[in-house]
């Protein structure tokens, strides 16, 4: 059958040669719900049900792993009709906050060398509705769900048009109704994608996986710094600013003697003048197959201190679902092979 997800009733009418226009529209809503195996699909006529239930369920993909870490991070690994496994997390905050993190990718291309989906590679760009379905069965959890962050595997902006479908999809009133300030979009930092992202006026939330605002040292750590540079990224924030009037987070994963030095962080503070921007600073998570290390507890307040007295505005996140390898650069690499 395939996924109906990320289509609309009248798509929905014509794949399944329904009779009538409510029919589709009262599939498309319980799709919606969470509810894909069409024997549930109880507002529909028990033949109905019966004749479309001979053609499988609704949805392409299936979980295939689960697992749970102590901060009640939760990670799924769905594997999608050519086989290939992604990942998907509902992270927790302490104060209760659930953000559903959604790969857009199977691997990434960008290569930074401090995240472990990066090595994998890109397999292949996700389809809307492969990201949609993550979100339903994150959702299929019983929990609800506050908020989406395109930060898992795959870089958003390297598959634009099929991650703004999936936005378009989420966002609808109709169906599963996230306001676009519920949504975040992380990049490390594809400035024809930051453009281009202004001028499709979807105005969900940016955040940009800086790491670290010193040009040479960016480029050995994020090749993608090599073809657009910092100050290309910072016009292109500029832009985005102006035209959605949102606030910024830059992403800094901080690397034990990598990027915590006085000079990273005066050049921090220099990089976020002109913007309405807040730095997240992530503690690096050790990677087995990556020869990086999780800054030192004075090493954290040392680089804090420096950002009090530059006026950076900063949280410190401890990475939350640390325990299974679902926070930040840590999805995917298990199902490499
Ligand atoms: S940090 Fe993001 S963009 Fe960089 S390799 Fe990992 S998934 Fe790709």
């Amino acid at each position: 059958m395939g996924s109906l997800y990320g289509i609309d009733p009248r798509a929905i009418r014509e794949r399944l040669g329904l009779e009538k226009d409510y029919q589709a529209r009262q599939i498309w809503r319980w799709l919606a719900k969470g509810v894909y195996d069409p024997l549930k699909m109880t507002d529909l006529s028990l033949a109905l049900r019966q004749s479309l239930a001979g053609g499988g369920s609704f949805i392409s993909s299936e979980v295939v792993a689960r697992s749970t870490d102590e901060t009640g991070a939760m990670k799924l690994g769905v594997r999608m009709e050519d086989g290939q496994v992604i990942e998907c997390v509902l992270l927790r905050s302490e104060s209760g906050h659930t953000a559903a993190c959604l790969s857009s990718q199977s691997g990434c291309a960008m290569g930074c060398r401090f995240c472990r989906t990066g090595t994998m590679k890109l397999l292949r760009n996700l389809r809307p509705y492969e990201i949609i379905e993550q979100y339903i069965h994150l959702m299929n959890l019983g929990e609800e769900i506050d908020s989406i962050v395109f930060m898992g595997m795959g870089e958003p902006l390297a598959n634009l048009p099929n991650v703004l479908e999936a936005i378009a999809y989420l966002h609808n009133p109709d169906g599963i109704n996230l306001s676009h300030r519920k949504m975040t979009v992380s990049t490390c930092g594809i400035v024809p994608g930051i453009r281009q992202f202004c001028r499709a006026d979807v105005p969900v939330k940016l955040a940009v996986s800086l790491v670290t605002a010193i040009q040479s040292k960016r480029e050995s750590l994020m090749p993608v710094a090599r073809t657009f540079s910092l100050g290309a990224l910072h016009d292109a924030l500029v832009q985005y600013q102006k035209h959605f009037g949102r606030r910024i987070t830059f992403e800094c994963c901080l690397i034990s003697g990598i990027n915590t030095t006085d000079a990273d962080a005066r050049r921090l503070a220099e990089y976020c003048a002109g913007l309405d921007v807040i730095v997240n600073l992530i503690p690096y998570n050790p990677g087995a197959e990556l020869d990086f290390s999780t800054p030192t507890d004075e090493e954290l307040e040392r680089f804090c201190s420096a950002l009090d007295r530059l006026g950076v505005q900063y949280t410190r996140r401890f990475s939350r679902g640390r325990g299974i390898s679902g926070a930040c650069g840590q999805l995917a690499v298990s199902y490499r092979d």
